[in-house]
């Protein structure tokens, strides 16, 4: 087992995340857990389909790079084959095709297979087990993210699953057999879900590395090798007709050489989420299929996580379809190989499970919290990320979510606190619309200029002067910050007066000063009062001060000179306290 540069496969990159619930609403199975505003991916619910990868608009959502898995494998000497998907064909255009093999081999790469060997006996395999057993319909996939999901989510169905190993580890099986257990084998393919094949032990020492595109390219572009410098060079092993159509949905059913013109009702392909999900819905021991096979990125492989998204979706089908036709020429058929080398088993225990550690009562308490105890209040609006408000219940009694996510909720809060905010403030407020005419107006606000509901609808002007107000609707000024008299209220008031540019409308705070102005003349009255006092006392003291001077026989000049002294003294103390 190699070290891994992360341990999750899926994982988010938090600083970008912006806690947006878009991977949640995406994800297909809930694996999302928010948590003070981030959305970590829990590996024990997620089947590494990569769809939230996919959805982030933050790139917030990334996979586990293996780059240096591989390079680790080159670097000690192995002999390092590659199983490159049958995708391949849709990612690189056709003169970068004709040099990826000299690409990968001047990675250090010795041998460069293609994965379409080991889909082909897949589907051989599929084909016969499928005939043998007609009685019971028989789910053959190549896609590791449903084979996740049956396993953790619906393990009723496993026994559906056709006890095969994917054509990834079915390649890696048949080049060990052909060059010795020793080899190292680099998978590399659109799919995320394949690095989560590694920890099966039918799959674990058999593939070594699984690489995506978008590594792969990083690879290329981190050692300067550049495909338009690249020889032309071929494959070590010539593709197969038909198994190269494996990564489009009803691939692995032509290749098994079955008639399916997509209106067989033995044959059944199925891509996208939804579609999986209304498939496996209705299986069962009645259903009239034979084959089904499913895919969970819609229109297959070729829309993989691992892909880059640049390239239209339709032109990577129209690229497969059109390699599968020019190598036909070039084709093999190889014998079927002994069934013994394919042979998988899968797993009913590991499940996620339904949730039933959560009791009726938790729930219904957490629903309270939210204001949606009467189920008329459970909107089900899927703005939380869950398709339900029960679901989101049960999710945050599992520490999945957060009461807070509920966006109605919040709204509701956050009106509550404007609305208790709007009727508490001391300060008046008034809105009026671009006529000028009141549209509302705070409990304060009716208070100062002794008015109700009853003028709502009214001029400005059947209060005061409108002339403020003017200016803004004018455009004169954006927003005014005045002090004004309101003589038949007797009420002098700051006013904070703004546009709502977007909504056409003006705000005014009123702030009461009226009590503040008078409390600063009643200061000044006591300043004034405490001046005179203060004359009072001087007077007083300059004749004791005139006494004491003839008392101690000092001459008439001496004390006049000291009483001036004082007198000019008592001035500068009144002028300063002035
Ligand atoms: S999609 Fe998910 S990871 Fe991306 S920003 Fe939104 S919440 Fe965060
Ligand atoms: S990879 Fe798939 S299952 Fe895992 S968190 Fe993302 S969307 Fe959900
Ligand atoms: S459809 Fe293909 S790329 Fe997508 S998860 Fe399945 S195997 Fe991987």
């Amino acid at each position: 087992m190699f070290e891994r540069s992360k341990p999750q496969i899926v994982f988010t990159l938090t600083a970008r995340c912006r806690d947006c619930y878009r991977c949640l609403r995406a994800c297909p199975v809930k694996a999302i857990r928010m948590q003070n505003g981030q959305a970590y991916v829990d590996e024990k619910r997620c089947i590494a389909c990569g769809t939230c990868i996919r959805e982030c608009p933050q790139q917030a959502k990334t996979f586990r790079n293996d780059i240096d898995v591989a390079r680790r494998l080159i670097d000690e000497g192995h002999f390092v084959a590659a199983s490159i998907a049958p995708s391949f064909a849709a990612v690189f255009n056709k003169w970068q095709r004709s040099r990826l093999p000299s690409a990968l081999r001047a990675l250090g790469i010795r041998y460069v297979g293609q994965t379409s060997h080991g889909a082909y006996q897949i589907s051989l395999q599929s084909r016969k087990i499928a005939e043998e057993e007609a009685a019971r319909p028989h789910i053959a996939t190549a896609c590791p993210a449903l084979i996740n999901y049956i396993e953790k989510y619906q393990p009723q169905l496993v026994d559906y699953l056709l006890p095969l190993v994917s054509p990834m580890a079915a390649h890696a099986r048949l080049l060990k057999e052909k060059m010795g257990a020793d080899i190292k084998v680099i998978f590399i393919g659109p799919c995320v879900a394949k690095k989560s094949e590694l920890n099966r032990p039918e799959v674990s020492g058999v593939v070594d590395c699984v690489l995506t595109f978008k590594e792969l390219n990083a690879w290329l572009i981190q050692k300067g090798i550049d495909l338009s410098m690249c020889e032309e060079s071929n494959f070590d092993e010539k593709p197969i007709h038909e198994a190269q159509l494996y990564p489009l949905p009803g691939g692995l059913i032509k290749t098994a050489g079955l008639n399916d013109d997509g209106l067989n009702l033995k044959l059944l392909r199925v891509d996208s989420i939804q579609g999986v999900r209304e498939l496996l819905d209705g299986i069962g021991e009645g259903s009239e299929h034979a084959i089904i096979e499913p895919l969970f990125c819609s229109q297959g492989c070729i829309n993989g996580p691992g892909v880059d998204p640049g390239k239209n979706l339709f032109d990577r089908r129209r690229d497969i379809i059109e390699y599968n036709e020019e190598t036909i020429s070039a084709s093999v058929t190889p014998e079927p190989e002994d069934s013994a080398l394919f042979k998988a088993a899968f797993n009913k225990t590991d499940t996620v499970g339904s949730p039933t550690s959560v009791t009726e009562e938790e729930i219904q308490k957490i629903l309270a919290h939210t204001g949606k105890q009467d189920p008329e209040q459970q909107l089900n609006c899927g703005a939380c990320g869950y398709d339900s408000c029960r679901e989101k219940a049960i999710a945050v009694a599992l520490g999945m979510a957060e009461p807070e996510m509920c966006i109605p909720y919040m709204r509701r809060l956050a009106e509550r606190r404007t609305d208790q905010i709007f009727t508490t403030t001391p300060n008046g407020i008034i809105m009026l619309d671009a006529e000028l005419n009141i549209l509302g107006m705070n409990p304060a606000f009716k208070k100062f200029f002794a008015c109700s509901d009853v003028i709502l609808g009214r001029h400005i002007s059947y209060l005061m002067d409108p002339a403020p107000f003017e200016k803004l609707i004018t455009g004169v000024t954006q927003n005014l910050d005045i002090t004004v008299l309101h003589r038949p209220y007797n009420l002098l008031c700051r006013e904070l007066l703004y546009m709502l540019q977007e909504e056409k409308q003006i705000v005014g705070i009123f702030i009461n000063i009226t009590s503040q102005q008078e409390h600063e003349k009643k200061l000044k009255e006591i300043r004034s009062q405490t001046v005179e006092q203060a004359n009072e006392l001087l007077e007083h003291q300059i004749k004791m001060a005139q006494n004491i001077a003839q008392f101690l026989g000092e001459s008439t000049a001496r004390g006049e000179e000291l009483v001036r002294k004082l007198m000019s003294l008592s001035e500068g103390d009144e002028n300063t306290s002035r």
